[in-house]
């Protein structure tokens, strides 16, 4: 892509509202831009992290054996009375009348749905189990949206949904999801903690929220610091048993603030007690009958009895990554994107676009980049040398590769490392090898 027909409104100033520093960078560096309260539009660079982030997200429920589908953002209010959830869910359910003076609302989540579309559909324990997911957008009406896309009213979140026929079933798929998760966000450039949390408004008894250490987290968090940089399962069987992996993290002490024990955080060495803030990510429950239960959703057993469904449901913050992921990768400069969720992987920086031997090994190199898949942003326009510099430190792209008249007299590119600043000097097709090669 050409920044000179590439749509990145930057802005110069530090925005007076915003309080955190992925924030601050998601304005500046052009990401998104709020639309109302809580509520923003995703601007090209944000939108492609975004994209990219849904996608690592997809790729590993898949994995998982999760299966992919869609439900609509609006949901009629029958389903939400028939759980008993209508009520109780309080202000942030967003509702809305139709032109029939029937009742709808904006999913703020979507048990109720996916329960309605399985107890239609399956009828027969042959059929189960299934975890099936979608990503969509939600809305809850918080009291108090803030930290940009962190907080918001309208947010992306992928939610899983497992049907078991028993709780040993259910079991397994929450082991699924949970080991699923730890390579999710760990592929995002992430170190995710499990720790053991409270239900809120989803109910049920066993659940995970999974954690983000960062100082501006809402969350405050207990744990056992091995945890943090506890390896991730590599080549993981989710047909095997997945107990080891979990009893290994869940044997070390770990808890949000409501589920936080005093007495058993003690007895953790002291250099071991880690108490910190933290961003929740994810978030897993089994809640067995919950659902099924007053939505009646059964499935005939092997002897044709009837089998309430035992459920379990599991979401991703995807827009909210793109926050965390800023609060875990940043400098003073700017943001520092993780290779695997950057919205270009290359920003190729041309020093003197009226010089003729620069533009031509810019427009060879960004032509053999482009050809060789490698995502790269050219900057192509008259901007000062300075102020690209400064640009592409804050939107962050792993590599940059600068072009000018100077190094070109002696036949020379450089390449700078974002996130070290290590800086080589080197030919072009030397630079052009080592950016294509497989990171
Ligand atoms: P929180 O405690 O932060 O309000 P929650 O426990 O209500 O979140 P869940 O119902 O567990 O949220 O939703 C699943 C995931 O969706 C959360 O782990 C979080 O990453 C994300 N999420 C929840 N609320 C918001 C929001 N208002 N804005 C952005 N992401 C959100
Ligand atoms: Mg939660």
């Amino acid at each position: 892509m050409r920044v000179s027909r590439f749509y990145m409104p930057l802005l110069r100033e530090t925005p007076a509202e915003a309080q955190i520093v992925s924030h601050r960078y998601m304005l500046r560096a052009g990401l998104v831009r709020q639309a109302s309260a809580g509520i923003y539009s995703w601007l090209p660079l944000g939108f492609r992290v975004l994209s990219k982030i849904e996608q690592i997200v997809r790729v590993e429920q898949d994995r998982a054996g999760a299966i992919e589908l869609l439900m609509p953002t609006l949901q009629s209010a029958e389903l939400w009375r028939e759980s008993g959830r209508y009520d109780d869910y309080g202000k942030e359910m967003l509702r809305i009348k139709d032109r029939h003076e029937r009742d709808l609302l904006y999913g703020p989540t979507n048990e109720e749905l996916i329960t309605d579309i399985v107890r239609s559909t399956v009828r027969s324990y042959k059929e189960l189990p299934r975890i099936l997911y979608h990503i969509q957008w939600k809305f809850r009406d918080e009291i108090r949206p803030r930290f940009g896309v962190m907080r918001g009213r309208e947010f992306l979140m992928k939610d899983s949904y497992s049907f078991d026929l028993d709780a040993a079933g259910a079991r397994r798929s929450y082991n699924k999801m949970f080991v699923a998760y730890l390579r999710t966000f760990a592929r995002m450039g992430l170190k995710s903690v499990p720790m053991r949390a409270d239900t809120g408004p989803i109910g049920g008894d066993l659940s995970h929220e999974f954690i983000i250490l960062a100082e501006t987290g809402e969350s405050q968090v207990y744990c056992h610091k091995d945890l943090v940089d506890m390896p991730v399962p590599e080549a993981v069987d989710f047909d095997g048993d997945l107990e080891p992996i979990i009893r290994q993290r869940t044997s070390l002490y770990a808890a949000t603030d409501e589920k936080h024990d005093g007495d058993t955080f003690a007895q953790i060495p002291a250099e071991k007690q880690l108490a910190a803030r933290g961003i929740e990510v994810g978030h897993i429950f089994y809640f067995g009958t919950k659902y099924s239960k007053p939505m009646n959703a059964k499935v005939a057993g092997p002897k044709g009895e009837d089998l309430l469904l035992e459920m379990g449901s599991y979401g991703i913050g995807v827009s909210r990554l793109v926050g965390a992921i800023i609060e875990a990768s940043h400098d003073e400069q700017g943001i520092i994107w993780p290779e695997a969720v950057a919205p270009f992987r290359v920003g190729l920086i041309s020093l003197k676009v009226d010089d003729e031997a620069t533009r031509k090994v810019c427009e060879d190199l960004y032509g053999k980049l482009e050809n060789a898949g490698v995502e790269t942003l050219y900057d192509d326009t008259e901007e000062r040398a300075g102020a690209k510099f400064s640009t592409f430190d804050l939107i962050g792209l792993p590599w940059q590769l600068i072009v000018g008249p100077r190094g070109l007299a002696q036949g020379l590119v450089e390449i700078k490392n974002r996130k070290t600043g290590e800086r080589q000097t080197l030919p072009p097709e030397a630079a052009l090898n080592f950016l294509t090669r497989k990171s």
